[in-house]
Parts: structure tokens; C-alpha cells; sequence
């Protein structure tokens, strides 16, 4: 970013840094990212990350990526690989080597061995349910534990053998000596080392003690000189405890944690535990389904780096809670499609068309603009013939009021092309209407028909120069506005699943140019909203697709999946 922007701080976090810069207090900042490999990120990081990764860029210092990697039961290497490549993705790079927690664990253990030397630390053998009890409440204060007062030897002694795998899981626990009274209960004497008796993704079969989340996070932005760590305002009782552990260790640095509210969007549930299970119990495809407000399932519907960023950035950086609205979001992707996303026309519910007076082996092939407003973007062919498709919500055999499509008797223009008149109404012998009869006026290519009205313009495509392809549409994965709150009803975000989050349209028929799209390309159809081929598409095995499929197609034919990013309706922008 510009030195002009770095002169004019925004944010309190950039105003604060602004201050240290300007007074010296280190040469250049290091913020860190550290999430823990235990799910895949979501929008809620992607604010994290724009944060952590920005303040470095904008004053020229540097960002690590640190996995906080001391639950090695819920952790994996699948996880790291997706967080990584989501944060290139979105544009960002880490200083130096990824960097782990784990990597610090030798580290931890001499400070905690440190921390016993002092008089700082203790085994305790209290049973979690006994430990609960100590510990008091909000309004009582706790008491100590009877195992308080062991001397220094006896516990560098069980230390040691809670290392040495001695112990049972929950058999003991190593806790710093704080105060048992303290208003703040992160405070009372909390455990920085437990039995684990598991492999860890990192570091093997080498421990079976690790270290807590709290006993951790300072020491290691200690050790990497991180000099601003910034988290989410449910840290901020454990702030205490952070610059506790700073004071009575020998660590490196002093970094200071600061907090900022966390994103929260309506309909939508940010908590990595949730979104596990949605995919766990299969109420989802994987952790990247389009409805997923995932990273990777926010790039699989469509959405592009540049259009989270802007909505991270928009959202703002403060210390008050709020929740931000979805179609704020959508807003976002529709505006960065709108400039770039080339369009196409794409019947979603096909209805033939038969032009009674237009030549049955012509075909005429027109050129339109890829974009209105970006001649760069050259142009596309599409191809008029005798027999169309239309979408089926642009006919109506009784024209509502003000209807301004096609219906009996009616002239509509055809998008890029000639204006067609209505004439007959075919059926099955159901009575579903099952094709159109009309006529085209020839005379009406770049001009308006004489003596008559065109109603309004239409999408379409040739029937017989328009390739098959599968439309997924999707809607908000639930129906209540904040589907994470606690309810009286008793009902669980699960029970607040959105049934119709997702339509597969299988018949749809899509220009011919849209047949060299590749998985990823944005497109806008015409009329319809913005759409991005599906990774699926032509995939060669369809062992692996998501239940959102519909029947697989035939062996070797081609198949063309588009997901609807959003559609062209914008809530949001109109209020702004
Ligand atoms: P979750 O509750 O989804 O599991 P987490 O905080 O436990 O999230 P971490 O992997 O620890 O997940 O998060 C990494 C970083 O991202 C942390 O610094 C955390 O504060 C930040 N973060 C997580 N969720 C949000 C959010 N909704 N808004 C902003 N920052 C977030
Ligand atoms: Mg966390």
C-alpha cells in the first residue's frame, strides 16, 4: 500500500501501530496469522487474515503464518495444505517459512521447567470434576488446591514423568501458581500442560504432554518477535494471563496482544466445530460446497479474492460487536463480476421456440460484445437458427399486467438478435405446454420493428448451436437470520437447515461459446446473475462428486456445471 495511506491511519490497530512506528518502538511491525489446523478457514479468517496480513503490507513489515498446533487429536495435515492455499489464494504471503506452535514445544518445556524452578508452577492431581470445583465462580473466588505447595523438586520430579508418559491421561495436570482469588479466572492457577496420549501431525510419537492454547500463544509470538498479536475480542480475559507468562519467563520479546471484534454475517455460522459437522453428518457435500461460507467454498460458488477483500476491508475494524448483513457480502462479488465477468446467454428452464418463417438450414452467426462496457473484451458469436430455446419464466400464455415478455400475439426482441411474434401454443397430450410457434421479423436486426412494439428483450439460445449443461443454483444453507444464537425453542442451527439451499437445473442449454469455459470462469448470463464453471465440470470420474450432483452423465460426454455465484438483484447496494 501507499505511504499515503500508511500516513492516514483508519483503524485504531492502524492508528496504534502508527504511533509505535512513529515513536520508534521497533524497527518494523510483525503481525502473525494463527489459526488452528482443525478445520477449514472461513469468512470470519478471511477478516483475520485481510487484517494481519494488510497492517504488515501497509507498513512495510511482515506476517506469519503460525499453525497453532497443540490439539493434535482434531488437527491434520489435510487442514494445513487447505489453509495454506487459501491464503495464497486470497493474495497473501507469509514471511519466511510456515511456522508452527509445535516447533516450540522443546522450548515450552524448559519454560514450564522454568516456571516449576521459580515457585511458578505445580502438578496437581485434582480430578477434573474436583479442579471445576476449586475453581470458583464468577462471583466466589476459588480455593487452592491441596497440591499447592509441593516443594520444586518433587514437582520437577512428576513433571518429568507426566513427560516421560508415567501418568494416565487426566491422571494430573502441571498449572501455573497464580491466585486461586483472582476476579479473573483465567487467572486461578490455570493448567499449561496436560497428558495426551496421542501422535501429533508435526511432532510424531515425541510427546505425550502439550502445552495449552494460553501457555503457548504469547511465548510463541515471543519467540518470533511478533510485536503486534492480534485476536478476536474473546481473548481479551486472557490477556492477563498472556502478559502473566511475558513477565515470569525469559522470553526474547514482549509482544502485545490486542483484540478487535469478530466478524459475524447473518445466516451464516462461522465456528470451525459447526461447519465440521455440517460436513461430518453429510448436510453439506465437503467442506467446500458452494453453500459454505468457507474460503474454498466461497471460491467454488464464485466469489473472486478481490471481492472478499473488499468486503473485509468494508466491514470495518472495531471493538463492538455486530453482525454484518449476508447481502453485504453478495454485494461485493456482484460488483467486481460486473466489471469483469464476460457475458453469455444461458437458458436455465428451456421452452422451444419454432420460427415458422425463418429458413431451416440457415444459420446466421452474429457478434456480440463479451462486455458492454469493456470493449476489450472482444467479442462472442451467437448463432440464430429456426429453432430456439427460450426460459420458460418468459412466457406467459395470459399476460399479467405490465407483462413485458413473451405471450400469445406478442413481439419480444431476442438479446443481440430480431424481434419474434407469438402465433401458436403446442402441447403434449398432458396439456404441458411443450413449444412455442412464432415468427421473426427480418427487418428488425440493430432496428426497431415498424408499425409495431417489441414488449421487451429476452435471452435465448439456438437449439441446435447451444451445448447441455447443469445449473446450480443456490440459497442461503439456513432460514433463520442468526442460526448460531441460543433459542428457546431449543432448536439447533441443525434444525435451521435452509431444505431448499439447493436446485439443480439439469436441462439447461448454454450458447456454444460457453463450451470452452473452464473450471473457475465467471460469466455473467444475461438477465439471470453471475455464474462459475463448477470444478466438476468434465470431470473425468464422477466418483467423487458432491450429492448436489444430478444423475452422472453418459461415459466420455462432455459435462458443463455451472454454480450461480449470485444473482443480479442487489438488496444491499440499492439501501447504500
Ligand atoms: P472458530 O471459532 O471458527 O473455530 P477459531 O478462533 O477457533 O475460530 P482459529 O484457527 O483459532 O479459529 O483462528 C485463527 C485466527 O482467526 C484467530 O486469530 C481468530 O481470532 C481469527 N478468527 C476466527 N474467527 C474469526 C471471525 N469470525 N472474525 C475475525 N477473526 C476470526
Ligand atoms: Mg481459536
Amino acid at each position: 500500500m501507499s505511504e499515503s495511506a500508511a500516513n492516514a491511519p483508519t483503524n485504531f490497530l492502524q492508528k496504534i501501530i502508527s504511533e509505535d512506528l512513529a515513536a520508534g518502538k521497533y524497527p518494523k511491525i510483525i503481525t502473525r496469522f494463527p489459526p488452528e489446523p482443525n478445520g477449514y478457514l472461513h469468512i470470519g479468517h478471511a477478516k483475520s487474515i485481510c487484517l494481519n496480513f494488510g497492517l504488515a503490507e501497509q507498513f512495510n513489515g511482515d506476517c506469519h503464518l503460525r499453525f497453532d498446533d497443540t490439539n493434535p487429536e482434531k488437527e491434520s495435515q489435510e487442514y494445513i495444505d487447505a489453509i495454506k492455499r487459501d491464503i495464497h489464494w486470497l493474495g497473501f504471503s507469509w514471511a519466511g517459512e510456515v511456522r508452527y506452535s509445535s516447533s516450540y514445544f522443546d522450548k515450552l518445556y524448559a519454560y514450564a521447567l522454568h516456571l516449576i524452578e521459580q515457585g511458578d508452577a505445580y502438578v496437581c492431581h485434582l480430578s477434573a470434576d474436583e479442579a471445576r470445583e476449586y475453581r470458583g465462580t464468577l462471583k466466589q473466588p476459588g480455593k487452592n488446591s491441596p497440591y499447592r505447595e509441593r516443594s520444586v523438586a518433587e514437582n520437577l520430579a512428576l513433571f518429568e514423568q507426566m513427560r516421560g508418559g508415567d501418568f494416565a491421561e487426566g491422571e494430573c495436570v502441571l498449572r501455573a501458581k497464580i491466585d486461586m482469588a483472582a476476579p479473573n479466572i483465567n487467572l486461578r492457577d490455570p493448567i499449561i500442560y496436560r497428558i495426551r496420549k496421542v501422535a501429533h501431525h508435526q511432532t510424531g510419537e515425541q510427546w505425550c504432554i502439550y502445552p495449552t492454547y494460553d501457555f503457548t500463544h504469547g511465548q510463541s509470538d515471543a519467540e518470533e518477535h511478533v510485536t503486534h498479536s492480534i485476536c478476536t475480542l474473546e481473548f481479551e480475559d486472557h490477556r492477563p494471563l498472556y502478559e502473566w507468562f511475558l513477565a515470569h519467563l525469559p522470553v526474547p520479546a514482549q509482544p502485545r496482544q490486542y483484540e478487535f471484534s469478530r466478524l459475524n454475517v447473518n445466516y451464516t455460522v462461522t465456528s470451525k466445530r459447526k461447519l465440521k459437522q455440517l460436513v461430518d453428518e453429510g448436510h453439506v457435500a465437503g467442506w467446500d460446497d458452494p453453500r459454505m461460507p468457507t474460503i474454498s467454498g466461497l471460491r467454488r460458488r464464485g466469489y473472486t479474492p478481490v471481492s472478499l477483500r473488499n468486503f473485509c476491508e468494508r466491514t470495518g475494524v472495531t471493538r463492538k460487536e455486530g453482525v454484518v448483513d449476508v447481502s453485504m457480502l453478495e454485494h461485493a462479488i456482484r460488483e467486481d463480476l460486473d466489471t469483469h465477468a464476460p457475458r453469455a446467454m444461458c437458458v436455465l428452464n428451456p421452452l422451444k421456440v419454432v420460427l415458422e418463417n425463418y429458413p431451416e438450414d440457415q444459420v446466421q452467426a452474429l457478434e456480440v460484445p463479451r462486455h458492454p462496457q469493456r470493449e476489450a473484451l472482444g467479442k462472442r458469436t451467437i448463432y440464430m437458427s429456426r429453432e430456439l430455446y427460450i426460459d420458460r419464466a418468459d412466457f406467459a400464455e395470459v399476460a399479467p399486467p405490465k407483462w413485458k415478455r413473451w405471450s400469445p400475439g406478442a413481439a419480444v426482441r431476442l438479446r443481440g438478435a430480431y424481434v419474434i411474434t407469438c402465433r401458436e401454443i403446442i402441447r403434449d397430450s398432458a396439456g404441458h405446454i411443450v413449444e412455442l410457434r412464432g415468427s421473426y421479423d427480418p427487418d428488425t436486426l440493430g432496428k426497431n420493428p415498424e408499425g409495431y412494439k417489441a414488449k421487451g428483450v429476452i435471452h435465448w439460445v439456438s437449439a441446435s448451436e447451444s451445448v447441455p449443461a447443469e445449473v446450480r443454483q443456490y440459497d442461503r444453507l439456513f432460514v433463520d437470520a442468526a442460526p448460531d444464537a441460543s433459542r428457546d425453542d431449543g432448536k439447533s442451527f441443525l434444525d435451521l437447515i435452509n431444505p431448499d439451499s439447493l436446485q439443480v437445473l439439469s436441462e439447461a442449454r448454454a450458447e456454444r461459446s460457453l463450451a470452452a469455459a473452464k473450471p473457475g470462469e465467471h460469466f455473467q448470463f444475461e438477465r439471470e446473475g453471475y455464474f462459475t464453471v463448477d470444478a466438476d465440470s468434465y470431470a473425468d470420474s464422477l466418483a467423487e462428486t458432491p450429492q448436489a450432483s444430478s444423475a452422472p452423465a453418459a461415459a466420455g460426454e462432455p459435462r458443463l456445471i455451472f454454480n450461480r455465484t449470485v444473482s443480479l438483484r442487489d438488496s444491499w447496494g440499492k439501501t447504500q
